[in-house]
């Protein structure tokens, strides 16, 4: 998701000065450059915010896009947009949540109120806002009655890793399958081998696919998709991707397909392994993917997606978790303290780690 920029400061030149008002939390300062820094710590602003402390935090495939200096970042801009743990205080407008309550939110706060969110798109709520600088151990996060769901108590901490996938990824990968109308016997191909793919083949799975198909080259994320449901693997792309798709369907193509990354090459390769009357969500964050509406119109595909309207979801994953019927905590494969956020942002750049952990 975006990151715009807001919150961070210099150090001040005395050491002594607002010390027990700040904190440090990731910035990044340009490409390839993230830096665990002294920043503001947040507190209530407008009466409908809450403030909570972080139980654990992580970085996410779409922080990459900025830190490779893709998406271009001109001031100092405080990272993260996954979180969950404890509320500490509330604004006075603030009814549902309450202080010691452990809550989940998605990267855009929304009311919950709009006709858009009624329609079950809180990420185009009317009153949307990022939320941004989660790489910390305090955030604030806006419209908090609208945008938090508190769990029934709080969590054992085996829990913490699956409960704050549930904040982006586990609800990115949800919807993916979910507007990709993943129905029961469906045949399904998930493009992207990231955390958010190996969770949308969870995701497919949980809608009960009968065939999913992940398209990856990699050893471990092959693994770990075959544990979440994948039933094949295709490591082909590009054309020979989508040939090896036609073949697996006796020519007829996926009537579901999952494009979790956000390239051209991906987007096109999605779009080529639909069967005529299917449907391809794409829930990565395009970067330069272009769409040629001639082709587009012959292909007879349904195309839906957009930011994951994860708060939607929220409800239904937590229990899922709560029962341990899913574990979306395996995809973090890398564990580091978040004084170390910069060598988690350079293990996923490297794809050494699918997904980084950051302990507080
Ligand atoms: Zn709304």
């Amino acid at each position: 998701m975006g990151s715009p920029s807001s919150g961070w400061r210099r150090s001040p030149t005395s050491s002594t000065e607002e010390s027990e008002e700040a904190m440090r939390g990731a910035v990044l300062f340009g490409p390839r450059d993230v830096r665990f820094e002294e920043r503001d710590a947040p507190k209530i602003i407008e009466p409908t915010d809450a403030v909570i402390r972080l139980s654990a935090s992580c970085i996410c495939g779409s922080d990459l896009w900025p830190y490779r200096g893709i998406s271009t970042t001109t001031a100092p801009t405080p990272m993260g947009h996954e979180y969950c743990g404890i509320v500490e205080d509330v604004g006075r407008a603030v009814t549902l949540i309450k202080p010691g309550q452990f809550v989940i939110g998605s990267f855009f706060a929304s009311d919950n109120t709009c006709p858009h969110c009624r329609a079950g798109y809180q990420t185009s709520c009317a009153h949307r806002q990022p939320v941004i600088g989660a790489q910390a151990p305090v955030l604030r996060v806006p419209l908090a009655d609208g945008t938090l769901v508190a769990t029934r108590e709080v969590p054992s901490s085996d829990r913490i890793p699956s409960l704050l996938a549930a904040s982006d990824v586990l609800g990115t990968g949800w919807f993916a399958a979910d507007a990709a109308n993943v129905k029961p016997g469906a045949t399904v191909v998930v493009v992207g081998d990231g955390a958010v793919g190996l969770l949308a083949v969870l995701a497919a799975k949980q809608m009960c696919a009968e065939r999913i198909v992940a398209m990856s080259r990699h050893a471990a994320r092959q693994k770990l998709a075959r544990e979440f449901g994948a039933t094949d693997i295709v490591t082909e792309r590009g054309e020979a991707g989508m040939a090896r798709i036609k073949e697996l369907t006796r020519g007829v193509g996926a009537e579901a397909v999952l494009e979790c990354v956000g390239t051209p090459e991906a987007m096109q390769q999605a779009i080529g392994c639909a069967r005529p009357g299917g449907y391809v969500s794409y829930v990565g964050v395009p970067h330069g993917v272009e769409l040629d509406a001639q082709k587009l119109f012959f292909r007879h595909v349904h195309l839906h997606g957009g930011p994951a309207p994860v708060r939607r979801y929220l409800p239904e994953l937590i229990d899922l978790i709560w029962s341990r019927k899913i574990d979306p905590g395996k995809v973090f494969d890398l564990t580091l303290p978040l004084e170390n956020v910069a060598e988690g942002y350079r293990a996923m750049d490297e794809r050494r780690a699918i997904k980084t952990l950051l302990r507080l």
